[in-house]
């Protein structure tokens, strides 16, 4: 019978007819513990952090899975920053306008030791671990405030080149205090940091940099002064404290500590022309700056600022593997949610034999994302800069490019629902290739690899030695180490063009065989030989969903894959 209900909404009289009753739509993926749900991720908590830590990075899980932080997340990436260049009265503002919902969750960011605190606790104190796990659980809410989270995490590498400006801005970028009001730094308990490389005529190669720096006698700013002439074509997060930048100098390519407010409390020269229109990542405003004679320190010597700054975009592509793990894990959670409550054809679509092996071919390929970040963070912690030379570099390249068919795939276990906004697949879809082309494209990141393999033996030692942890534990991962490592020597021999044709299959290899390597110590056998099968023998298919395993076995790893 057609249920009629009766309302008058002011003075107008409704006759509201309900046609039909809804059912088998999946209820909102809130209120949850988004670590507590993630065994990978708690096992990695267990193995390689602090128990000391583990409570606080729950209450931050609950946080993340609350319908209030993921009602900030949508409120920040549907109403993106506003540029206002000038003031009413003609005068330059120069300021970026973001919705509360974003200082929202940048201020939860950073009171969770998520920016820089790590490098100010003593080594060996599991700190990057902490703040890994914490990056991965909150960068599955929203992606875009992750962007001045990661660059004020990187800056404090490059910093520690100079002692004076390290003491100055280390303790404020570590802070767990978030003060956006833009203030000489030093007037300030917490500050934020951005970079600025990319320029119009060159992104990755930084040497194309055509914005000059003059000495300057003395000015507003710590150190040895500098005046800055030039553009920057990215610069994200324009409202941060200060910016590690590249100009030219008498003496080379150099690096800088730029500033948005200097000593004598005015606003250093920062015309912001534009702000990006982006695929994805729109909460984070990404701009076009100008700047003219603008007043910087000299960070690092003349001549050094490739090697000054490469300490920032090292750690910054460590979170762009993080941030990728992040969003395949975000992906990976509402696929199968979905797939628990939705039927068709008569059957929960969890239970239905093709649907369950996609879904455990996404949840592998998470899981060993996840587990290589971690590993990273912890060597980090322990200091192993031999592996990570190398595994970065691996790592960035791999995570970051498997996202975008990943979420994809994961996107489509929704059916129409996930093409719809509210149901928070679009936003992944649309962040998934941008930590790929960050920080090094997929091609640079390739190239780099092959010049740690034919100049730093160590970094190749590195890799072997990590290798070598999973000897014996599965003869095809054997084989596989042995046939990566081979390559890996002949690639340091080779002649430049054969290298290059052949790197990105060779740094392919070498973050696939080091996820398996660590798959097989550290998951379930029934994870760690549907990876093994999979992606190191000849049993991959073209797509998600291919890999060769039985319905059990996929009904196990997708059990696995969410406890929620
Ligand atoms: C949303 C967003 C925010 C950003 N924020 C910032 C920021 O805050 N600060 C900042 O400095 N930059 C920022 N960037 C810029 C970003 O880091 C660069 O876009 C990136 O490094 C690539 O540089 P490019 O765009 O100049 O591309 P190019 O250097 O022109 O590269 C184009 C393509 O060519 C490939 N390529 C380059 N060299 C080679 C080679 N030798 N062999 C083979 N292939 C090659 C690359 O892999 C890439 O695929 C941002 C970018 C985006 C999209």
């Amino acid at each position: 019978m057609t249920r009629v209900t009766e309302v008058t909404i002011g003075t107008r009289y409704h006759r509201l007819v309900a046609t039909h009753a809804v059912t088998n739509q999946v209820p909102p993926l809130e209120d949850y513990d988004v670590l507590g749900t993630d065994p990978a991720l708690v096992e990695a908590v267990a193995r390689w952090g602090e128990r000391a830590d583990v409570d606080g990075l729950h209450a931050l899980g609950l946080t993340a899975g609350s319908a209030t932080t993921q009602r900030w997340a949508d409120d920040a990436d549907r109403n993106p920053p506003r540029l206002r260049t000038h003031r009413p009265t003609g005068e330059r503002a120069d300021d970026v306008d973001y919705h509360p919902a974003y200082h929202s969750l940048l201020r939860t960011a950073v009171a969770n030791g998520l920016t820089a605190e790590p490098w100010t606790r003593p080594p060996g104190s599991r700190a990057h671990v902490r703040r890994a796990v914490g990056f991965v659980i909150w960068s599955q809410v929203e992606a875009g405030h992750g962007c001045p989270v990661s660059m004020t995490y990187a800056a404090t590498p490059a910093l520690r080149h100079d002692p004076d400006l390290a003491a100055l801005w280390v303790p404020r970028l570590a802070s767990r205090e978030y003060e956006p009001e833009l203030r000489p730094v030093g007037d300030k308990d917490g500050a934020l940091c951005g970079m600025g490389m990319t320029e119009k005529q060159g992104g990755s190669d930084v040497r194309a940099t055509t914005t000059r720096a003059e000495p300057a006698a003395d000015g507003p700013v710590p150190g040895a002064a500098y005046r800055l002439t030039g553009h920057k074509w990215f610069c994200s997060a324009p409202m941060s404290d200060g910016f590690l930048m590249l100009a030219q100098t008498p003496g080379g390519l150099t690096c800088f500590v730029v500033p948005r407010v200097l000593d004598d409390g005015t606003r250093n020269p920062f015309a912001l022309q534009r702000l990006k229109d982006k695929l994805g990542n729109r909460s984070n405003a990404s701009s076009e700056v100008e700047l003219d004679g603008s007043w910087g320190s000299r960070l690092g010597e003349e001549g050094r600022g490739v090697r000054t700054i490469i300490d920032m975009v090292a750690a910054t592509r460590l979170d762009c593997v993080l941030g990728s793990a992040a969003t395949m894990r975000a992906a990976v959670t509402r696929a199968v949610h979905h797939a628990r409550h939705r039927s068709a054809f008569g059957t929960v679509l969890v239970d239905q034999p093709l649907m369950r092996v996609v879904l455990a071919d996404l949840a592998v390929e998470s899981e060993a994302a996840t587990l290589l970040g971690m590993r990273l963070a912890l060597a980090v912690d322990d200091q192993e800069s031999a592996f990570l030379r190398l595994a970065v570099a691996a790592a960035k390249f791999w995570v970051c490019k498997r996202t975008a068919p990943m979420v994809a795939e994961a996107l489509e276990c929704l059916g129409g629902n996930g093409y719809v906004e509210e149901n928070g697949l679009p936003r992944l879809y649309r962040e998934a290739p941008l930590n790929s082309i960050w920080e090094g494209a997929g091609n640079v990141n390739a190239l780099d690899v092959l010049r740690a393999v034919s100049r730093e033996p160590l970094a190749v030692e590195g890799l072997d030695k990590e290798l070598s942890q999973a000897r014996g534990l599965d003869r095809r991962l054997d084989a596989a180490m042995d046939r990566t490592l081979a390559a890996v020597r002949a690639a340091a021999s080779a002649e430049p063009v054969e290298a290059q044709l052949g790197a990105r299959r060779l740094v392919q290899d070498v973050a696939v065989t080091l996820q398996a390597a660590l798959l097989a110590q550290h998951s379930p056998s029934v994870v760690a030989e549907t990876f093994v099968q999979s992606r190191l023998g000849d049993q991959d298919g073209r797509v998600f969903g291919t890999v060769p395993i039985g319905a059990d076995a996929a009904g196990a790893i997708v059990e696995r894959a969410f406890a929620g």
